[in-house]
């Protein structure tokens, strides 16, 4: 499928140079969702400067076109794809404009990745209160979906961080947006999926570390009730905390997997500081084991990329977490950026096959966490289409207009799409949107492909939406902002 999703796109490519007037026809590039199971054509512009964005809205405004934007791509589905209008990559424009290693406040572009950040920040004894799974994104995509990492049940999102921003509107001006400043709108514009307006810079706090290392525990756990328990037991003594679930595991099993949960180190636990925080202890190791390269991985995986051997996969990761971890658990001393982003040194998405994935993550409220996510893990069996990653956070509340956040847990589920379980996997999602919706569960922009107008309607709530449209009439009343999730949900 991805090669005749590929041939689409590049068709289209054909077809579209007679709409390309001012937006000059070799802009127009292909441009695929992160998971590889949808794409678009676009006119891609990368400006380094605002005025050059400021430019690229007249363009849009000339040719009648939209614009979308985009950081690192790193969103599952089509939240930063344009089909066959303008696309803003904002890769360019990454340069930390102000740094204070006194205070450990950051003012930064938003084209800046979290790569970039942490980097930039620890040898000052700083790292970022909140990172995600993977260091490829950059600021301005992190601040549009509110981003949360493996401590959102402690620390929040990303938003609850971020001191202020800039945002250019269509029309050329640049609101300044804080807590104190155009108060609604920062609520709104962080999680608001770029449809308010561009981030031209950002201004962070960071978390102050004493070491380069973390203190980790690893743990078997039994099922899914286990693995909560351990979660609320070590809520008030952790860091982070994350739980990879066996989502192939039945019955009494169902929900078992390994837990990590890690603590920073209190001043004077570290005996050398000065050499943990360098950059080159934090280096991901390429191979496994010290011999095994990770860049060969999705090779000898390839064959194992369906259900029959991911079940295998999945059994050997557990029996071995059983085996070295056990149920009391292990632990050990680990530098930041191997906890956090271990999976970056892997290229995974060569293994996916031609059909990519789909991640499907949901939010339910803590009471009703435990039966949701059994029946959704149930539901998978039932219906012939076990996910192949699934993990789970914890998560707490936040005043962000457009939230995903909510004082419960969250379950991240990859499913592999192919030509033989496509819809089936689509009816699935219809059918765990209903019991997620019924829980008082939410879900994910930056990870989702499958939604429809109705559910967000339900989840977010009507008056949501009118307020979020209400804000977008003032910063973008001729609607000149889309993104393809724009007019699959809202439009
Ligand atoms: C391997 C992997 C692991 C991940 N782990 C996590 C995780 O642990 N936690 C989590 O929360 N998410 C996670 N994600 C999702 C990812 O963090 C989000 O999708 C994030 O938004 C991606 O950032 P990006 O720079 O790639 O933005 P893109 O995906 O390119 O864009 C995201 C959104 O931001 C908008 N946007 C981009 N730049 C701007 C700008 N300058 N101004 C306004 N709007 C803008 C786009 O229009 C789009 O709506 C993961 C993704 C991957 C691939």
């Amino acid at each position: 499928m991805k090669g005749s999703l590929q041939q689409y796109l590049k068709q289209k490519i054909d077809n579209m140079s007679w709409r390309a007037t001012d937006a000059s026809p070799n802009r127009l590039e292909r441009v695929m969702a992160w998971g590889g199971a949808s794409g678009s054509v676009s006119h891609v512009y990368r400006p380094s400067t605002v005025a050059e964005l400021r430019r690229i809205f007249e363009t849009a405004r000339a040719n009648n076109l939209t614009v979308g934007f985009r950081g690192s791509g790193n969103s599952y589905g089509d939240a930063a794809l344009n089909h066959e209008n303008i696309l803003i990559n904002f890769q360019r424009m990454n340069r930390i404009l102000e740094w204070n290693p006194e205070t450990g406040v950051i003012r930064v572009e938003p084209g800046v990745t979290l790569k970039q950040l942490w980097e930039y920040v620890l040898g000052d004894g700083w790292w970022p209160p909140v990172v995600t799974g993977t260091m490829r994104i950059t600021m301005g995509g992190g601040a549009a979906m509110n981003v949360h990492g493996k401590n959102a049940w402690k620390l929040g999102p990303i938003g609850d961080h971020i001191i202020e921003f800039d945002l250019l509107l269509p029309s050329g001006q640049i609101l300044t947006c804080s807590r104190q400043e155009n108060e609604e709108l920062f609520h709104a514009a962080i999680g608001g999926f770029g449809m308010l307006g561009s981030f031209t810079a950002l201004t962070l706090q960071m978390r102050r570390v004493y070491s380069g290392l973390l203190h980790v525990d690893a743990v078997a756990s039994r099922n899914l009730g286990d693995m909560m328990s351990y979660f609320e037991r070590h809520l008030d003594d952790s860091d982070y905390l994350v739980g990879w679930i066996d989502s192939f595991a039945r019955g009494r099993s169902l929900g078992r997997g390994e837990l990590h949960r890690a603590v920073y180190l209190a001043p004077g636990e570290d005996l050398e500081p000065q050499h943990t925080l360098q950059l080159a202890e934090q280096k991901i190791p390429e191979t496994i084991m010290g011999v095994f390269p990770k860049l060969w991985l999705p090779f000898f995986m390839r064959p194992f990329y369906n259900d029959a051997g991911w079940r295998l996969v999945c059994w050997a990761k557990f029996m071995a977490a059983r085996l070295k971890d056990g149920y009391d658990g292990i632990s050990y001393r680990q530098p930041h950026a191997h906890f956090h982003f271990l999976l970056d040194a892997i290229p995974f998405k060569r293994a996916y096959g031609p059909g990519g994935i789909i991640q499907y993550q949901v939010f339910i409220p803590v009471q009703r966490t435990h039966e949701t996510l059994t029946r959704l893990l149930e539901m998978g069996h039932e219906h012939g289409t076990p996910n192949y990653l699934s993990v789970l956070k914890r998560h707490r509340s936040d005043p962000f207009l457009m939230t995903h956040g909510l004082d419960g847990y969250s379950l991240a589920m990859d499913f592999h799409i192919n030509e033989g379980n496509r819809a089936r996997i689509r009816q699935l999602a219809r059918e765990m949107d209903e019991v997620v919706l019924d829980a008082g569960g939410r879900f994910y922009f930056a990870k989702d492909s499958t939604l429809r107008p109705d559910v967000v309607r339900r989840y977010l709530g009507q008056e949501t939406i009118q307020r979020f449209c209400a804000l977008k009439a003032q910063t973008d009343p001729e609607g000149i902002i889309e993104t393809n999730l724009w007019r699959r949900l809202f439009a």
